[in-house]
């Protein structure tokens, strides 16, 4: 019996690698193991959005070297988006790794770990290829819950970001591919899905038939067993009015939006190549709540961008209270090497940066905990997911906003199942409920 362990950095497009990587290697007789000291094949799955994260993965890359010294058939792997934007290097940082593959190539896994068996020697596939993308089916980490791609790339070029360049151009799964997936998942027992990928909204445009977003929301109904389906992440240059029609008339979608803005200052999302105003961004918000009603609505933003003034700091804190999200994902610009924005003039200094993060999230938590008190006295579906991480006597559940509902503890209840709870109290984070019997 061989065992395999795989370790995610990053975000929920490597988490959904990480299944079909796992899905692999099942396929060839690997199993799971939770304990890296057990394993005969080590994955490090990573991240590169970051320059931090990256140093810290080197560091664990690092760790893993006595293992090798104890084990000299133990195969490490290095896979994700540092894997594909510092290739061979990595063999020359680290040279007890045996294979680097990159993001378009979590097919060729086993025949990579065959080759290194057969030939003790390092082994790299970083190839780039934006004409397809490999149908690869999963192991989904949850009982209930899975991650669905829908499309791969970023063809938007934001100047922070790193993602087009170690994702390559946007590429779309056929409809097809999709719905089956879904259906299979469905039939598997898994109630709820979430279509990932880097720009959901720009899905199916490389079709160059018509095909958007709105066109697989509208397929994807009435898929039996699949109770609630999410998407991320949007894009506000992409998403359309049409769109939004397409999720408010799906019967499955959940009323949840996360629509990262980055900036309230048009002059800033410029400088980010975001390609949107904040005019344009709140009047599609306006029209997401008139038409999917009690819609949550998230966001990301940065703050201390190149040439981010007081002013264009304000026009962050002013959105905040026109698009009274219920939360914001808030973080300070860090330079990201080999991206526009990492050579810009006008660095905002950090201790500006930390003192602007504080005041913005002072003022998201407000209004974060306004929004969760108007949800005390009443009633929403919860998927129930097991016990609290916090608090032993608890269990939580999402509600289909995807808020987390903690509860007391009931024997009789049990992951994956679908129950009603009244919210008793909102907090900032949270939300405390009853369920209803
Ligand atoms: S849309 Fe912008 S931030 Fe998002 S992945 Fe593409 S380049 Fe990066």
């Amino acid at each position: 019996m061989k065992f395999y362990y795989i370790y995610t950095y990053g975000c929920q497009m490597n988490e959904s690698d990480s299944e079909r990587l796992a899905k692999q290697l099942e396929d060839s007789g690997y199993k799971a193991t939770d304990d890296v000291n057990q394993a005969d094949l080590i994955i490090l799955n990573t991240c590169c959005v970051r320059e931090t994260a990256e140093n810290k993965i080197y560091g664990r890359i690092g760790e893993l070297k006595h293992l090798k010294e104890k084990n000299k058939n133990l195969i490490i792997a290095i896979t994700g988006c540092m894997a594909q934007k510092n290739q061979a290097d990595m063999f020359k940082r680290a040279p007890h790794i045996d294979i680097v593959l990159g993001t378009h190539n979590i097919q060729h896994i086993n025949e990579m770990i065959a080759e290194v068996q057969r030939t003790h020697k390092h082994q790299m596939n970083i190839a780039m290829d934006n004409s397809v993308l490999p149908e690869l089916e999963a192991k989904p980490g949850g009982s209930f819950f899975a991650w669905v791609p829908i499309n791969n790339g970023c063809n938007k070029f934001c100047t922070y970001c790193i993602v087009p360049h170690v994702r390559g151009r946007e590429i779309s799964r056929p409809i097809s591919a999709i719905v089956e997936d879904v259906r299979r998942l469905g039939t598997q027992g898994y109630k709820e899905i979430t279509l990932l990928g880097q720009n959901v909204n720009s899905y199916g445009l490389d079709f160059k038939n018509g095909t958007d977003f709105g066109t697989l929301v509208d397929a994807l109904e009435g898929i039996p067993g699949i109770e609630r389906i999410r998407y991320m992440t949007s894009h506000p240059q992409d998403m359309t009015k049409s769109m939004i029609d397409a999720l408010a008339r799906s019967s499955v979608v959940v009323p949840q939006l996360h629509l990262p803005v980055q900036s309230g200052s048009n002059r800033i999302l410029k400088k980010m190549n975001r390609h949107y105003t904040v005019e344009h961004y709140l009047d599609l918000l306006s029209y997401a709540r008139q038409h999917i009603p009690d819609l949550t609505v998230t966001t990301d933003i940065i703050v201390g961008f190149p040439g981010e003034t007081d002013e264009d700091f304000k026009g962050t804190l002013d959105l905040l209270h026109k698009a009274d999200y219920d939360m914001a994902y808030t973080f300070i610009y860090s330079k990201r090497s080999g991206t526009p924005a990492a050579t810009m003039d006008e660095q905002v200094p950090d201790e500006i940066k930390k003192v602007r993060l504080q005041q913005l999230m002072d003022v998201q938590n407000e209004i974060s905990l306004r929004k969760n008190k108007a949800m005390e006295g009443k009633t929403y579906s919860l998927i129930v997911e097991g016990p609290s991480r916090t608090d032993e006597h608890m269990w939580f559940g999402r509600t289909p906003g995807n808020k987390m509902v903690l509860f007391p503890q009931d024997e009789e209840l049990h992951i994956g199942d679908t129950i009603k709870a009244r919210i008793v109290k909102g907090q900032t984070w949270v939300l405390y409920g009853t369920p209803i019997k």
